[in-house]
């Protein structure tokens, strides 16, 4: 029999909080009274990680994990759980108890009782954070709401999704996933709850900057063309320009004016050429995610993998 709840973490070198955050979260479970299963997904963590991921699945039943072959960054780690999820509802979490366990009663309220198919937890502030990173993320969000039209102002990763909304991500056959921007996409009804962002438990954030800004460029790329049609206007803008400029210089010329502006020119040759290195660029970003998604590699590899106590068991019945 299919568990009722799957809980996916994506973990990537959490040695230090694993245990801990798996116990919490199966202590939260199991007040729940729901039949669940733990679907850990180490992201090809450095350190000890998978090596206390195997203890944890000889201790807890209900924990199955997968292991990517090497790190393939924390939304492929997701895709590798939402895939292999057998759960009538998926709860999707971080490892260091940033995502309070506590409110696993009234996500699945929301779901069951309610009868909403997404259930997300929306960041009222976003915790202890380095205050770039804190800045970078208000404007990343300002500019991605304003060019994809969905609001993901405070969206987290911490949702709960049904089973159909499961089903119809499954369907969607890219290989740059951005599953904020995806679960936002799919439509379906959904609930939101305010939460807290506690501090994070265990050194910081995996996230470096160089990841961060790969993120936001696949959000971007994957969510809104608008910045390809920017490239459109900004192009049309400086011909129109060039037209009056051109327009003038012929007619001084014409009148027997010396052509004196070399700053002008100067000038215009480089407000020209960046504007069409910018153009190139972004056109570069679009065709890269382009080739990226014609290549129809898998999205991930799995090294190895435990089956949970519990699925072998009903897989014997
Ligand atoms: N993570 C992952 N692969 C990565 C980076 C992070 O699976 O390449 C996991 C990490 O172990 C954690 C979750 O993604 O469970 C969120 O990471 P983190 O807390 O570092 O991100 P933040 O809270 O700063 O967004
Ligand atoms: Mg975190």
């Amino acid at each position: 029999m299919n568990p009722e709840i799957t809980i996916i973490v994506p973990v990537y070198n959490e040695e230090a909080n694993i245990d801990e955050a798996l116990t919490l979260i199966r202590s939260h479970m199991l007040q729940l009274g729901e039949r669940f299963e733990m679907l850990i997904i180490d992201d090809g963590s450095k350190d000890r990680t998978w090596t206390r991921i195997e203890a944890c699945c000889r201790r807890f039943e209900e924990l199955s994990a997968i292991r990517l072959s090497r790190n393939f960054g924390k939304e492929l780690a997701l895709c590798a759980g939402l895939e292999q999820a057998n759960g009538n509802a998926v709860i999707v979490m971080d490892a260091d108890l940033q995502h309070p366990p506590a409110l696993f009663s009234e996500m699945v309220h929301k779901w069951r009782v309610e009868g909403y198919e997404i259930v997300e937890c929306v960041k009222r502030s976003r915790g202890k954070e380095p205050l770039q990173k804190k800045w970078g993320s208000a404007l990343f969000y300002l500019m991605l709401n304003r060019m994809s039209g969905f609001d993901l102002h405070g969206a987290s990763d911490f949702k709960l999704l049904d089973r159909k909304v499961i089903q119809a991500w499954r369907d969607m056959p890219e290989r740059n996933t951005f599953f904020r921007g995806m679960t936002a996409w799919l439509g379906f009804s959904r609930a939101q709850i305010e939460f807290e962002v506690p501090e994070r438990i265990g050194s910081t954030s995996r996230w470096g900057l160089v990841s961060l800004v790969k993120l936001a460029v696949q959000a971007v790329t994957s969510f809104s063309s608008l910045p390809l049609r920017f490239v459109n206007f900004a192009g049309a803008l400086f011909l129109c320009g060039a037209i009056v400029l051109g327009a003038q210089t012929l007619y001084r010329k014409l009148v027997g004016e010396a052509v004196t502006g070399f700053t002008t020119v100067i000038l215009l040759q480089l407000m020209i050429g960046s504007v069409i290195m910018v153009s190139l660029g972004i056109v570069g970003e679009y065709i890269s995610a382009i080739y990226n998604e014609t290549k129809h590699r898998p999205r991930y590899v799995v090294r190895e993998r435990i089956t949970a106590k519990i699925t072998e068991e009903t897989e014997e019945i």
